[in-house]
């Protein structure tokens, strides 16, 4: 897990500015964003809530974790807020995603997306650029998806088999 100077404390992280400057956002609204997502969590079998919130294009796509009773079938935040960005005709690309979480005994805990989410974060466009934060104040840690999954399997992979399927 990569952490860099934009971790060492919350004054920095609330005051710091993310995305691209045409349309830069605090990362305290995208953390703001991500954690009211938390009440939106449906957690009923692991009672660990996870929000998210995914800037592009200027604007915050929010996503929550929606766990079901075929436990297979849950989605994580994450993919939630892509699915979002999605059904919104997938505007920019994606710059930075903010994910916030609690255990099942109510605490704020730092949670980097899993190997799933990384996966469909890395076929988003620009995913190569894309700025992945969790935690909190000075426990906020912050990564890049190269850094998350290097070596990703992806859409240029699938061009080497030359259409022949
Ligand atoms: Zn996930």
């Amino acid at each position: 897990m990569a952490t860099n100077s934009d971790s060492r404390g919350s004054e920095k992280a609330e005051g710091q500015e993310v995305g691209r400057k045409s349309h830069s956002v605090p990362l305290s609204e995208l953390y703001r964003v991500a954690y009211s997502q938390l009440d939106c969590s449906r957690a009923k079998y692991s009672g660990f809530r996870v929000g998210a919130a995914l800037l592009s294009d200027g604007k915050i796509f929010p996503g929550c974790n929606v766990e079901n009773s075929s436990y297979g079938l849950t989605i994580c935040a994450e993919r939630s807020a892509v699915m979002h960005w999605a059904s919104a005709g997938s505007p920019g690309n994606p710059e930075v995603i903010v994910v916030v979480a609690k255990n099942s005994a109510g605490e704020l805990v730092t949670a980097m997306p899993c190997g799933a989410c990384r996966q469909v974060l890395s076929d988003l466009p620009g995913s190569n650029l894309l700025q992945v934060y969790t935690g909190e104040g000075e426990k906020m840690v912050k990564a890049t998806l190269p850094e998350l999954l290097p070596h990703a399997f992806g859409p240029d992979d699938l061009s080497s088999y030359g259409g022949d399927r």
